[in-house]
């Protein structure tokens, strides 16, 4: 395997001089030296062929020993020495001190077509910031990282991407519920890319222990490799790239709320410096449309990170990284404006996202009143977001009489739906009839349009599900069934309409698919 490789991370930030491999704290260093676990019997389960290629690893070198045992560090890359990264973070509002790469260990980083990759392992064993947990990963979980985040990047969202599934061949146990219930599960391995896992928690560490001098070299070293085109280092550099993280964070949280993705576990650590998203745990996507709903279960009570508040805590989260770049800034004032603009910000693109996804183009000072509008009745009786936008598109002008026909395939319950229900939908698509008037594209090219931004195909909850038991089995087979739809989200792909279905009755409270803990 030959790839041009690079080590910028390593040679231009503090390592932690502590070379042994136990739990402490690390201080004034960026991360650890560490080596991946040898595991019992690695076997590579899928390969996202696309991404070796953006890295430069060739197909031929896919089949070797040498690519499986690299991917679930059992080998390495010859001159790579891989590491963990120290961050911390705030967790479910609270500043939970150093957290780092528990898990997660960096093996190499790759330059290609000028743009440079860090290779990650989730689940490679453990590393000085594993506190009381083992550094591995289960099968279940990976599957759901490696098929969510290759999904997300065709449906055109910020992500970090996956390269490799692999076994690891040694079991792990979990208490999955957390419920007392430990089980032995199939440990595994997946390979992550991304142009840098730098997280907000990653400056917060800093910052908390008055660091600012490594706080200072992770900065500048961030605007050099991944922010350049600000310019050299100063004040003003400093609250650009705050702008820019700002900005980025909240195109991101919009592309969510456009598809209907929770995250789950929106804590500072979990969020890019890049603006990707990152770290799929106990992620979900919106069946039934619901503000309040989230899929972790660890957060059920108070359902801080549920679908309606994700646009807030990116806020909040934003005001964290405020906090840990001010002694670089030392004014408030600048930092505050930004903060602001993402309020206003959303307030307008969000507007602009939702009236996209109904089609309309035509400025009209009303708009909002009629998503609103659409948001109540979406609400009224259990209703499939992806399959109601996206038989929406199939709406012709002048026959507001058709639209409750046209999207009734997306009720749960639809032999439940009251006539005030029926009746605040046909008010609803007069309403939208009459709007449709101010536009000047034809039914053809509206629903274009409407399909390029609402997803026939994402990754349901009960589908990686379904992949997982199978997986469980032996059977990989629907793994690389939904790999390929979800390849082409907003394609028709008739042979794969099966995809195109509500959530069926028996996942609604099936663990796995409606309910996900932060065990993984
Ligand atoms: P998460 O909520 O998954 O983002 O994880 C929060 C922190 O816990 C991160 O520092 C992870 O690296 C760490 N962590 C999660 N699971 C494990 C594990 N099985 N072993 C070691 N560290 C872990
Ligand atoms: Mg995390």
């Amino acid at each position: 395997m030959k790839l041009n490789l690079k080590h910028t991370f390593t040679k231009e930030l503090p390592a932690d001089s502590v070379l042994e491999n136990y739990r402490r704290q690390v201080k004034e260093a960026c991360y650890s030296y560490v080596t991946p676990k040898q595991t019992k019997a690695p076997e590579l389960i899928h390969v996202s062929n696309e991404m070796a290629q953006t890295l430069g690893i060739k197909e031929a070198d896919l089949s070797t020993k040498l690519f499986t045992n690299v991917v679930t560090g059992n080998e390495l890359l010859p001159g790579t020495k891989p590491y963990a990264m120290c961050y911390g973070g705030h967790q479910f509002g609270h500043w939970a001190g150093q957290l780092g790469d528990g898990r997660a260990i960096n093996v190499f980083e790759v330059e290609h077509d000028n743009k440079q990759w860090t290779v990650q392992l989730k689940g490679a064993g453990e590393t000085p910031y594993s506190r009381n947990a083992d550094g591995l990963a289960v099968l279940r979980s990976s599957i759901r990282e490696y098929l969510c985040s290759e999904a997300m990047f065709h449906l055109g969202i910020p992500t970090t991407r996956a390269l490799s599934l692999a076994l690891s061949g040694d079991e792990v146990l979990r208490d999955m519920l957390y419920d007392g219930n430990q089980a032995y599960e199939k440990g595994a391995i997946v390979s992550r890319v991304s142009p840098s896992f730098l997280r907000f928690g990653s400056y917060e560490i800093f910052a908390a222990r008055q660091d600012h001098k490594t706080l200072k070299t992770l900065v500048d070293y961030t605007i050099k490799h991944h922010f350049s085109y600000l310019g050299l280092p100063s004040k003003e550099t400093y609250i650009q790239f705050f702008a820019e993280v700002s900005q980025r964070s909240l195109e991101m949280i919009l592309h969510w709320q456009r598809v209907g993705f929770v995250h789950g576990v929106m804590n500072t650590d979990n969020m890019s410096i890049l603006g990707l998203t990152i770290d799929y745990g106990p992620y979900g996507w919106l069946e039934g449309f619901d503000f309040n709903w989230t899929p972790n279960t660890t957060d059920s009570q108070h359902k801080r990170y549920r679908y309606g508040n994700q646009p807030n805590i990116g806020l909040w989260n934003l005001y964290q990284l405020a906090n840990a770049l001010y002694p670089l800034i030392e004014e408030t004032q600048p930092l505050e404006d930004i903060l602001e603009t993402y309020k206003t910000d959303f307030e307008s693109k969000s507007l602009q996202m939702m009236k996209c996804k109904i089609g309309l183009e035509a400025v009209d000072d009303k708009d909002h009143l009629l998503i609103q509008a659409l948001e109540d009745n979406l609400l009224l009786t259990e209703t499939d977001m992806t399959i109601f936008f996206r038989n929406l598109s199939n709406f012709k002008k002048g026959d507001s009489k058709k639209g409750l026909e046209i999207i009734k395939d997306a009720f749960y319950t639809p032999n439940e739906v009251s006539d005030m229900i029926a009746q605040q939908w046909r008010d609803w698509f007069e309403r939208y009839d009459l709007r449709l008037e101010k536009e000047s594209l034809s039914d053809e090219e509206r629903q274009l349009k409407m399909n390029a931004v609402n997803p026939k195909y994402v990754l349901r909850n009960y589908m990686a599900q379904l992949a997982i038991d199978d997986a469980n089995k032996g059977d990989y087979k629907l793994i690389d069934e939904l790999f390929h739809v979800l390849k082409k989200p907003y394609e028709e792909q008739p042979k794969y309409n099966k995809w195109f279905a509500k959530r069926p009755d028996w996942a609604r409270h099936k663990v796995g698919c409606s309910m996900l803990s932060c065990s993984s």
